[in-house]
This record gives C-alpha cells, structure tokens and sequence, in this order.
C-alpha cells in the first residue's frame, strides 16, 4: 500500500462545477480541501466527499492567507474554479462594480490563490493545476465583454503559468466549457429564475458532472503528459451565441 492520499484543493466547492469536481476526485481517491463564501453549502459537499470544508473568499487577501494556512503543507492538486459572470449589459450600459468583481474573482482570484499555494505544490513531488474557464476566454457576444474580458485575461494568465512552470513538474491545465446547467445564470442575473432558465431552454446543457469527468481525464494521465486544453460545449452548442433549441 502506498502511505498518503493524494491531495486536492477545490475553489468555489460549494456549487456546480465545483462541488461535482470535489465528488468525483474524492470518489478517485483524493483527499479534497473545499473552498467558497456559503458554509452551509461547502459543509454539505464536506460530509458527501468526507473532504475538509475552510470559507474562502478568492476577492479578499486575507481570507486567501486563512484558507491557505488551513490547506496541507504539500498539495498535489490545486482546481481553481471560483468565478462566475454578473449582468449581461453592453459595454456601454455596463456597471464598474460588476465588471471588478468579476476580475476580481475570475482573474486576481486565480493569480492569488495560485501564488498563495505554490509553495505547497512544490513541496509535493509533483502537482497539477487545472483552471476552469470558459469559452468565454476565446469567444465573445454582445453584453459579455465584463466576464469575457476576465475569462480572456484568466486564461492569458493560465498560459504564463505554463511557460514560467516549465521545467518543474507541475502541470498546467485549462478547462473551458460552454453551457453548463448550474447556479451560474442565476447569479449572473442576480436571482432571477426565469432569466436564467430561458438560457438552457429546449437544448441540452452540460451538467456540473460532465465537467467534472473533464477535470478527472485531464488529472489521471501519467506524469509526463500535460492536458493543455480541454474545449467542452453541449453538442447542442456551436459557439457562444449558435445554440440549437427544439
Ligand atoms: P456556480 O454554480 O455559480 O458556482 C460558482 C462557485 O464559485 C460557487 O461555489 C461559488 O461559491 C464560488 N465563488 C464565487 N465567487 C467566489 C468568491 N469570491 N470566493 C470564493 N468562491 C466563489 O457556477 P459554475 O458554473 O459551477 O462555475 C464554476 C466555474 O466554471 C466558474 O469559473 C465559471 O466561470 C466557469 N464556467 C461556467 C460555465 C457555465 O455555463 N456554467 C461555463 C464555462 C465556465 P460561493 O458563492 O459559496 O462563494
């Protein structure tokens, strides 16, 4: 038998993505650390992946320092997919105070977790970064500048890290999906149910699971392969904006 379990550190572990990522790494073995703002939720995913539930907010340094202190000294996998995307307004009718907190979640969130928790993946004998996100870092349509804007620049980040990790042997993966079913419309439109299920209406999306096998595959190849990109949209989906409804 070998000693110690693998280590993962989830971001945003209390919905969608996250929480389906957490399931499926635990049920590959993985000892998981799971991080967000809702407690109760994040408590939830600890009891069903018998993970380690700390509150983090990826906008805020110190929370960051809080969370990091409470993750293991040697990480082997780090997930960074807290984001998500507010509004849908055009460039012109846009709020600066969506716009930051979605590069500030997106993309600082990203930079800053990752940095806080470098020192941890080295300390492993070897670790793996995957970043979720989006089609929206290479796609855009009309009122998704803010988020796509953030998703372009996480993803601009996510290659740097590639290029300044070479020669150590930390992996380096982007995740970036299309239309998934989860919380993400309904915080985009601020609560509003109507407004977020007319955006899956008569097509199939993706589920937070999908994702997740996405995530798995990217992480179980042997040590020398390095999933640079994985590119996963509903086959109902073409581009951003050509969706197939029945
Ligand atoms: P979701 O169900 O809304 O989940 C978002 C997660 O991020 C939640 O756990 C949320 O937890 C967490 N989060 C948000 N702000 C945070 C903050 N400041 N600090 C810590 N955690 C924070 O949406 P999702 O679809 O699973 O999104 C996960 C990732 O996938 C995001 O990066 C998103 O951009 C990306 N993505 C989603 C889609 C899609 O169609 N759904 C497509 C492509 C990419 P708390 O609110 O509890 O903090």
């Amino acid at each position: 038998m070998t000693s110690a379990r693998q280590t993962a550190v989830i971001t945003g572990a209390s919905s969608g993505i996250g929480r389906e990522t957490a399931i499926a790494l635990a049920q590959a073995g993985f000892e998981v650390v799971l991080g967000a703002r809702r407690m109760e939720r994040l408590a939830e995913v600890a009891s069903e992946t018998g993970g380690r539930a700390h509150p983090l907010d990826v906008t805020d340094a110190e929370s960051i320092e809080a969370f990091v202190a409470a993750c293991p000294k040697a990480l082997d996998l780090l997930v960074n997919n807290a984001g998500g995307a507010l509004g849908l307004d055009t460039v012109e009718a846009g709020s600066d105070e969506e716009w930051l907190q979605m590069w500030k979640t997106n993309v600082l969130g990203t930079a800053r977790v990752t940095r806080a928790l470098l020192p941890a993946m080295r300390r492993a004998p070897r670790a793996h970064i995957v970043v979720l996100g989006s089609i929206a870092g290479f796609e855009t349509y009309s009122g998704g500048a803010g988020y796509t804007s953030a998703k372009h620049a996480q993803r601009a980040l996510t290659r740097t890290l590639r290029l300044e990790l070479l020669g150590e042997p930390i992996r380096v993966t982007e995740i970036s999906p299309g239309l998934v079913e989860t919380e993400f419309s309904l915080v985009r439109f601020h609560g509003d149910r109507e407004r977020a299920e007319a955006v899956y209406k008569g097509m199939t999306p993706l589920r937070g699971e999908d994702v997740a096998q996405c995530v798995l595959f990217a992480v179980s190849q042997p040590a020398h392969v390095n999933i640079d990109e994985i590119v996963v949209r509903p086959l109902d989906q073409a581009t951003a904006t050509a969706v197939h409804r029945r």
